[in-house]
């Protein structure tokens, strides 16, 4: 049997690293692409189906390849006029629906399986659920009781979600909208988080015939700031003073937006100035500084950094206006099921009185989970083994920026895309990741495209 590299999760980071992976290693190699869910390409990012969930970044942005980057564009750009209905062409650039977006991955894994003459990238629909060290490897194992002799696996299973938080038997999870069908068209409803998963969660209750009121609720009440055209800023000339301090970094900063302001430029322009040099900020921080920003100062940059396409962003300021959305700051602290709606108490920032809401559903929009919590069986049987540990901060895996799990033995097992977070910060966007997953597929055919014919691992 050809020896083969695994990939677990096929969302971008995964599919984006079996295709570098095609090519980076030895054609005697063949990859194994395993996913969970139904479609293979879109992950959780761009398997949605709602016209109104639009790509967060322009379409300009978006190609699959660091080295082609009109790849994603002029691909929409041939698509029949009928298709590209969605497309919503604004001042501040070219947004996309998601699912075309999807669309397009999949086409691109789809070409690589009919590319090669003799299959080199296997597809398979099943939930990866163990890698147990084997000679030469691992036994790669799934839900559905398979398994493979894998030479080493990349793990790329993306964004954490499902913990079952907050605790409600009307609890909904965004990522599954067809549920919304199901409640009453207009009784009130919470949503927990107001970032862009809660952006997605508007759309999807109004794209289903929900016509009551939204409250949503988050620790500050800061809704995504939206794109608007942009001119180049040069990338701040930051000082080692200024990379050893939280405080200091974030005034110096405030003071080049200020600086810009002066110039006539937009904030935007000095934000997108610092994202070639994020992930060394991030690395630059001294370990207690990176907490720091965590617990205080994220949902500020989260708003700011990453941006909604314009038509979404005028919804929810439409739906603001209107007082159909409400967006509070505040936190939960109590929910009492009742058997058709919860009564939800919760505290406003900074007030001292507590406010009871009735809502027929709550909807947990917080985002990124932590992995001690997550109920993955492979991420709990690798850390359990000692093969993978969690970073420092609970976002991912620990992994040197050479994508290498970090867990005390030397192993060929690697990951990317948003649970290398800790190591890299900037990792969870196209434009991130499609470099990432082309580096990660030269070190993973570095190390292993030699071992080829001496690998002797079990069928
Ligand atoms: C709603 C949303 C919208 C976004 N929009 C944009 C955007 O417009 N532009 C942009 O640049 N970025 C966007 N992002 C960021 C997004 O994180 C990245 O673009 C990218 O899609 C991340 O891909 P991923 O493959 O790492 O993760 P995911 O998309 O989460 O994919 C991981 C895949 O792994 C599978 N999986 C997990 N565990 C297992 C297992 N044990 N066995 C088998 N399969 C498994 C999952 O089913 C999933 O399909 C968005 C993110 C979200 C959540």
């Amino acid at each position: 049997m050809n020896p083969v590299i695994a990939v677990v999760g096929a969302g971008f980071s995964g599919s984006m690293a079996a295709l570098h992976l095609l090519s980076a290693l030895p054609r005697s190699w063949s990859v194994l692409l395993c996913e969970k869910a139904d479609s293979f390409g879109r992950g959780l990012a761009y398997g949605t189906d709602a016209p109104a969930h639009l790509l967060n970044l322009r379409a300009a942005n978006m190609s699959a390849y660091p080295d082609r980057p009109e790849h994603f564009s002029t691909w929409l750009g041939g698509l029949p006029e009928d298709e590209r209905a969605g497309v919503a062409a604004t001042p501040a650039g070219t947004f996309a629906p998601r699912a075309l977006y999807g669309r397009y991955l999949g086409e691109l894994l789809t070409q690589a399986v009919v590319a090669e003459g003799a299959p080199r990238l296997h597809l398979v629909h099943d939930a990866v659920t163990d890698l147990v060290p084997v000679a030469g490897g691992y036994s790669l194992r799934t839900e559905g009781g398979a398994s493979y002799a894998v030479a080493g696996a990349v793990l790329a299973m993306g964004n954490l979600t499902g913990f079952g938080a907050p605790p409600s038997r009307h609890r909904l999870d965004p990522w599954r909208p067809e549920d919304f069908g199901r409640l009453h068209p207009d009784r009130p409803i919470l949503v927990v988080g107001t970032g862009l998963t809660m952006v997605d969660a508007v759309a999807s209750l109004r794209g289903r015939g929900f016509s009551g009121r939204i409250v949503a609720l988050s620790r500050r009440g800061l809704v995504p700031n939206v794109h608007a055209p942009t001119t180049a800023w040069p990338v701040p000339d930051l000082t080692a003073a200024d990379l050893g301090s939280l405080t200091r970094l974030t005034r110096r900063i405030r003071a080049e937006i200020a600086a810009a302001a002066r110039a006539g430029h937009d904030w935007r322009d000095v934000i997108d100035a610092l994202r070639p040099i994020i992930g060394y900020l991030w690395r630059s921080l001294p370990r207690p500084e990176r907490a720091r920003f965590l617990r205080h100062l994220r949902p500020f940059w989260d708003v700011h950094r990453h941006r909604t396409a314009p038509p979404a962003a005028a919804a929810i300021a439409a739906e603001i206006a209107a007082g159909t959305l409400d967006v509070r700051a505040g936190r939960i602290l109590a929910i009492a099921d009742g058997p058709g709606e919860a009564a939800v108490t919760i505290r406003t920032r900074g007030g001292t009185a507590d406010e009871t809401l009735a809502v027929q559903g709550i909807i947990d929009a917080t985002g990124i989970g932590r992995i001690d919590e997550t109920g993955d069986p492979l991420l709990r049987r690798l850390t359990s083994r000692g093969l993978a540990r969690p970073d420092p901060f609970g976002l991912g895996l620990a992994a040197g920026d050479d994508y290498r799990l970090r867990a005390g033995r030397s192993e060929r097992l690697w990951t990317l895309g948003p649970l290398l977070r800790c190591t890299l910060w900037e990792c969870v966007a196209v434009p991130d990741i499609r470099s990432q997953a082309a580096e990660v597929a030269t070190l993973v055919a570095a190390e292993v495209g030699h071992l080829g014919r001496r690998l002797r691992l079990p069928a």
